[in-house]
């Protein structure tokens, strides 16, 4: 039966998730496969939105859930809260984006005072049928009723206390009965209403409680930080509820088709005998690795098995799965396409290529840079001889130093102040996710590789030990004490190692990640690296834009190189006039004649020249492309303030102040710019100081003989910089190509040099098809050009109002970090146009910050540009992610 808002499990499928979520989507795709699914319907993300925007149900969605309760009511054969033998039903949130346990479910909605007692009667099992009422009481009161759960939990421990017994399976019907009585006091005192006893009314208010969670703290901490828009609302499931409290022959888990931190194939997950729902999740007992089940119960394990395979066949991926025995049946009560650690996204989808499921351009659509990135971060010294202070669960791999902290507030607060920190819980729960957010790394007392802290953790690349057991965790005294009495106290450093599942006491060493050993000698070894370079070499067989480097040293080059760089795009010259050698340009700047400012020249020729022809021999055979000097001079002089303050103070003390201070403070009053970034630089600083460019381009061109001379391939390009007119460029050619010639004439070779232009003003963009006839290529200075267009300067922007623009969502994201497709990505399309009208083959590139932006690289590839060009140690992932681009 087709409505507007409900569905049953059979009309819907996976790729409905936008109505059903990503629960009821794979719920009605499972019954759909055959696998045992508990039957029950999906109330649709449009009801909700409906229910957001009004604050009412839509009309109708009653009689919908009447019928739809009533039909799942027949296929079962007993009623909702049916008193002598009850159907009992779970109410479960889902949206379309995974967000584990962000937001609510309750379970065993239909238990009364009355269907409890047949509950126990049909079961045959009292203590079971008490224990789901307790349960329902205390999620209901949470989440429909608004009882801190600490209330609950209070009276939870004091029972166990009482009755002497270690955890919630300690206690008896009698136990359970009287924490039933006191629980629902609690409700009434907090709240001045009774525990609903109909079980209609209990399902119609679970379901609004669920509607209502979409917009919990918790989910819209989790939304923002995973980019998950406001608006879309999340589903509810009302599925019959089957039973793994039911005894020591029932229980709960979760399974994954694959290892998810390391992508290694079989069964694998957590089984907590006689529990219920969110018992393995929460940590609240230490769950068993599902090995056990295969030794309790043999038939349902197998039968899991089964599951995992054909649900792995099916989605073409690792997935992860609830599952519940009840009294020895199985049934799977959720999937989903696994979330994993960075490793094992590599390896996984190297393995599903290998195994012929999936091809190359999906494995590239299931692996992102950032994964890459995180690959590359530094691990433990695995030699430093110190002793672990715990051992836990690798839950998360990578290594994280930082203060202990024991709670969200201290967690934040730290983190804010640009402290590094660990959380240390005893569990988390949703509630501790700002905290993670903030913290370098999380460290848990309880809980396995599916416990709420292990899944987060890896959803967020973050390094993660849980189930560290011999570590005493005490929120309140803010200290953890370990197995051998060392304690750790708020503010210690700890190291916690998230691959080998270790936390130590002080800060560890750190050492090169095999991926980056493998990307810096090119050594491939069996396991992750192996799958990363796979991945690179088929990134560069895939992808269509060029990828280089910027890189002003030898150095920079030749690592530039073996991270895979085409060439160098962006080459900048100024890093060559500092340390000891800013004492020549000082002499340049103070040069009161043609003959002073020859001499400083002169004196700058032999260094440059010997840069050059390191980073040309560096990148023997690839372009680099040499961006003249571009920032104001003043730069270079010693700080204008501190001079004059040393100079007034020798006056004030009757002495001479030094000459040479004396004059380049003089300079620096005469060349000081209120607005030097719009001042003073580039080809205009070229143009106005004579021999600058002359003497530049000469070390070029003689390093380039050199190169030649020594049997290299030199392949230097000139670039210059902060072009707005080619009445510029034009000259500023002119004077290049001059000497280019004086230097072949005088060394008997043809040095050849194409000469380009920057495009990094909003003029140069608009007078694109001239530049072009003066240009040999372009390279769009995205920074500057970002800058120019919006009239906003990059240095003091982030600091001051910029930050306020983000955070009041006036911006998104900064137009820095993400390319602006509407406005700056406006002009580099017209000019990229007009150019190729003038050229059709000009070489065209993007260096800036935009380049190791994955978003923006996406964009950049469909643009019809050459290349782009980033910083070294972006460049695989700027590899990788060009190709996905692509792909
Ligand atoms: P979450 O999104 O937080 O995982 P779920 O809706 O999946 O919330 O439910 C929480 C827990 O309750 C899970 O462990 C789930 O397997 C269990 N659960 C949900 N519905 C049922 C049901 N009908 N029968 C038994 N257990 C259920
Ligand atoms: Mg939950
Ligand atoms: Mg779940």
């Amino acid at each position: 039966m087709a409505g507007a808002y409900v569905y049953d499990f059979s009309e819907g499928s996976r790729d409905r998730a936008d109505l059903l979520g990503g629960k009821g989507a794979n719920l009605a795709e499972m019954t759909r496969l055959g696998l045992p699914v508990p039957p029950g319907f999906t109330v649709s993300t449009d009801a909700c939105r409906v229910f957001l925007r009004t604050g009412a149900p839509p009309t109708g969605l009653d009689r919908e859930i009447d019928e739809h309760l009533a039909d799942l009511e027949k296929s079962i054969g007993r009623r909702l809260g049916q008193p002598d033998d009850p159907l009992l039903v779970s109410v479960r949130s889902g949206a379309r984006f995974s967000m584990p346990g962000m937001m609510d479910t309750i379970l065993d909605v239909g238990l009364n005072d009355a269907s409890v007692l047949g509950l126990a009667e049909t079961s045959g099992r009292e203590r079971f049928a008490w224990d789901s009422y307790r349960r329902l009481v205390q999620m209901y009161g949470t989440t429909v009723l608004g009882v801190a759960a600490a209330r609950f939990e209070a009276v939870l421990s004091r029972r166990r206390a009482e009755s002497g017994v270690a955890d919630d399976l300690g206690l008896g019907v009698s136990d359970l009965v009287a924490i039933v009585r006191e629980f629902r006091a609690l409700i009434a005192a907090d709240t001045g209403e009774e525990f609903p006893q109909d079980p209609r009314e209990q399902l119609d208010r679970a379901v609004l409680a669920v509607f209502r969670s979409w917009n919990g703290e918790r989910a819209r901490v989790y939304r923002r930080r995973e980019h998950i828009p406001d608006d879309l609302g999340t589903a509810v499931t009302v599925q019959a509820m089957v039973f793994g409290n039911s005894g020591p022959d029932s229980g709960t888990g979760v399974a994954f088709t694959r290892d998810p931190g390391t992508g290694r194939t079989g069964g694998y997950g957590d089984y907590l005998p006689d529990a219920q729902g969110e018992d393995v999740v929460s940590g609240v007992r230490d769950a068993h690795p599902l090995h056990d089940l295969e030794r309790l119960d043999p038939a349902a394990y197998e039968r899991l098995i089964g599951c995992l395979g054909l649900l792995e066949a099916h989605y073409r991926d690792l997935c992860d799965v609830e599952f519940t025995v009840e009294r020895g049946r199985l049934w799977i009560l959720q999937t989903r396409v696994g979330k994993r650690s960075a490793e094992a996204a590599f390896r996984i989808a190297c393995a599903l290529v290998d195994e012929g499921v999936i091809d190359w351009p999906e494995a590239l659509a299931r692996v992102d840079g950032g994964q890459l990135d995180q690959l590359t971060f530094p691990r433990f010294d695995a030699h430093a001889d110190t002793e672990p202070l715990a051992h836990g669960v690798p839950a998360s791999p990578g290594a994280a130093v930082g203060a202990a902290v024991f709670d969200v507030a201290e967690a934040t607060r730290r983190a804010e102040a640009g402290e590094p920190v660990v959380l240390v819980r005893p569990e988390t729960s949703p509630d501790d996710l700002p905290g993670m957010i903030a913290a370098e790394a999380v460290v848990t007392g309880r809980g396995g590789k599916t416990s709420h802290a292990a899944v987060v953790a890896r959803g967020m690349g973050k390094v993660c030990v849980c189930g560290a057991a011999d570590l005493d965790i005490d929120v309140e005294g803010r200290r953890a004490a370990a197995a051998d009495g060392t304690v750790v106290a708020e503010g210690d450093t700890i190291s916690v190692d998230g691959t080998a599942g270790t936390v130590y006491l002080g800060e560890l060493p750190l050492v090169a990640s095999p991926v980056t050993h493998y990307l810096e000698t090119g050594e491939r070894t069996p396991g992750v690296v192996e799958a990363v370079a796979r991945f690179l070499d088929r990134a560069d067989a895939t992808r269509r834009l060029d990828v280089l480097a910027n890189a002003d040293t030898a150095e920079d080059a030749a690592r530039a190189r073996r991270f895979g760089a085409r060439g160098i795009g962006l080459c900048r010259t100024e890093h060559m006039f500092l340390g000891d050698r800013r004492r020549l340009v000082e002499e340049l700047i103070l040069a009161r004649d043609d003959a002073d400012r020859k001499q400083a020249l002169d004196a700058l020729l032999p260094l440059q020249r010997r840069d050059f022809t390191d980073i040309l021999a560096a990148m023997d055979g690839l372009p680099v492309t040499i961006r003249l000097i571009d920032p104001p001079l003043h730069e270079f002089l010693p700080d204008h303030t501190e001079s004059a303050v040393r100079i007034a103070r020798e006056r004030a003390a009757g002495r001479e102040p030094d000459a040479r201070e004396v004059r380049m403070y003089e300079a620096g009053e005469r060349l000081r710019e209120r607005n030097p970034m719009l001042g003073l630089r580039g080809v205009r600083l070229a143009l106005v100081v004579p021999g600058l460019i002359a003497t530049q381009v000469r070390a070029i061109a003689e390093a380039t003989v050199a190169r030649l001379r020594a049997g290299g391939d030199p392949r230097a390009e000139i670039m210059i910089p902060l072009v707005a007119t080619v009445e510029e460029l034009r000259p500023a050619r002119a004077e290049v190509e001059r000497v280019l010639a004086e230097v072949g004439r005088e060394a008997g070779v043809a040095v050849r040099c194409p000469v380009g232009t920057m495009i990094e003003l909003p003029r140069a963009a608009l007078t694109a098809a001239e530049l072009a006839g003066e240009a040999d290529f372009f390279s769009f200075g995205t920074n500057d050009l970002t800058q120019t267009t919006w009239g906003l300067s990059r240095d003091d922007a982030e600091a001051s109002f910029l930050a306020v623009y983000l955070e009041r969502g006036i911006l998104p994201v900064s137009p820095f970090e993400t390319l602006d497709r509407a406005g700056v990505g406006r002009l580099i399309e017209s000019a990229v146009t007009d150019a190729r009208r003038t050229k059709p083959d000009l070489r065209i590139g993007v260096c800036g910050e935009h380049a190791g932006d994955p978003t923006s690289i996406h964009y950049l590839a469909g643009l019809p540009i050459t290349y782009v060009s980033c910083s070294p140690y972006r460049l695989p992932s700027t590899r990788l992610e060009a190709a996905r681009a692509t792909a």
